[in-house]
């Protein structure tokens, strides 16, 4: 029997519900009043992962024949069968997978599609559900192409692709404290689930950082790690927050907004930002224009201009530092 390499992720289902179980039980007996599961966030959550399975199961058969393409004419190596292959498709593509993190949290184009994820206020197994179905459409399956040209064959590249999301399910869990005495090693190679409290986390010494799919040492190489410090807990969610169970509102909040930025921003090069620029310049725009609606017609400047000097500091992070400007709009 041949395995289907884009079921895996629906292969793990069972485990997946397990832990969610599990969780939300082992959180009612020993933190009651923590309310760390909400039955309409996680249903919520399993909706929006139904949505991005079905999307990525449809989007699959258009996309490796793209792969297939480049392995066919642009391949620079054939590999042999062993450990070898297998490691160097891992961490290409855990590397990649760094890349188009950090794009995600960069670009707003990216940004609509990956905010669903890093919407809800709570951070527990079923928010690693929290996906988009709008990731193909993104071009999340362009960051992969690569590995193709690296010489991996398609089938390859979407099981390496989903080995990496089925194991970042288990850092969403506010259950296992940093690793720490013998096993502190493992916060020096791997994500963890302290490493990912981190990144889902708004307070302004943890936007932006820990990209990290399996491993950390990205993260650590490009500058963008940071620790999970005990004196300042996690506040999980988005800084311009919107509120809502509804998966289908979840998925196209971004994109409405950002469709409605790029109709009424002023020139080409506005409504270029409003989609490419870094999510921080839609918040300014947004409060620019809040603030125009609120004290009448203003004298024209270009909202470049004024994303420099009055861009609000959502995160209280200095805009002009290239890692840290992302407001998680
Ligand atoms: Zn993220
Ligand atoms: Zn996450």
């Amino acid at each position: 029997m041949q395995f289907d390499a884009e079921l895996l992720l629906l292969a793990m289902a069972p485990v997946f519900l397990a832990c969610i179980g599990w969780e939300a039980w082992h959180l009612r007996r020993t933190r009651p009043g923590a309310a760390l599961y909400n039955w309409r966030d996680t249903l919520c959550n399993a909706a929006l992962a139904l949505l991005q399975q079905a999307a990525d199961k449809l989007a699959w058969l258009a996309i490796v024949p793209v792969y297939a393409f480049f392995y066919d004419h642009y391949r620079v190596h054939t590999w042999q069968a062993g450990w070898l292959p297998f490691t160097v498709l891992f961490v290409a593509q855990d590397l990649l997978y760094y890349v188009f993190h950090r794009c995600s949290h960069r670009v707003r184009w990216l940004w609509a599609a990956h905010v669903v994820h890093h919407s809800s206020e709570r951070l527990n197994f079923s928010t690693a559900f929290r996906q988009s179905l709008m990731y193909p459409l993104a071009g999340m399956w362009l960051f992969w192409v690569p590995l193709a040209v690296l010489g991996f064959p398609p089938k390859q590249i979407v099981a390496i692709v989903l080995i990496n999301l089925g194991f970042q399910f288990f850092v969403h869990t506010q259950l296992v404290r940093k690793f720490s005495g013998r096993f502190a090693w493992v916060e020096y190679v791997f994500n963890t689930p302290s490493i990912h409290r981190v990144h889902h986390a708004r307070n302004d010494r943890y936007i932006d950082r820990n990209y990290a799919g399996v491993l950390v040492i990205w993260d650590r190489l490009f500058g963008t790690y940071v620790d999970e410090d005990s004196r300042e807990p996690p506040v999980y969610g988005i800084v311009e927050p919107f509120h809502t169970y509804n998966p289908l509102k979840a998925t196209f909040h971004e994109w409405v907004s950002m469709a409605h930025d790029v109709a009424t921003a002023r020139g080409v090069r506005d409504k270029l930002r409003a989609l490419f620029a870094p999510p921080a310049w839609a918040a300014g725009f947004h409060a620019r224009r809040m603030a125009g609606a609120t004290a009448g017609p203003a004298p024209h400047c270009t909202a470049g201009m004024a994303a420099t000097v009055s861009t609000p500091t959502h995160t209280g992070i200095n805009d002009n530092n290239p890692i840290s400007s992302k407001t998680q709009t």
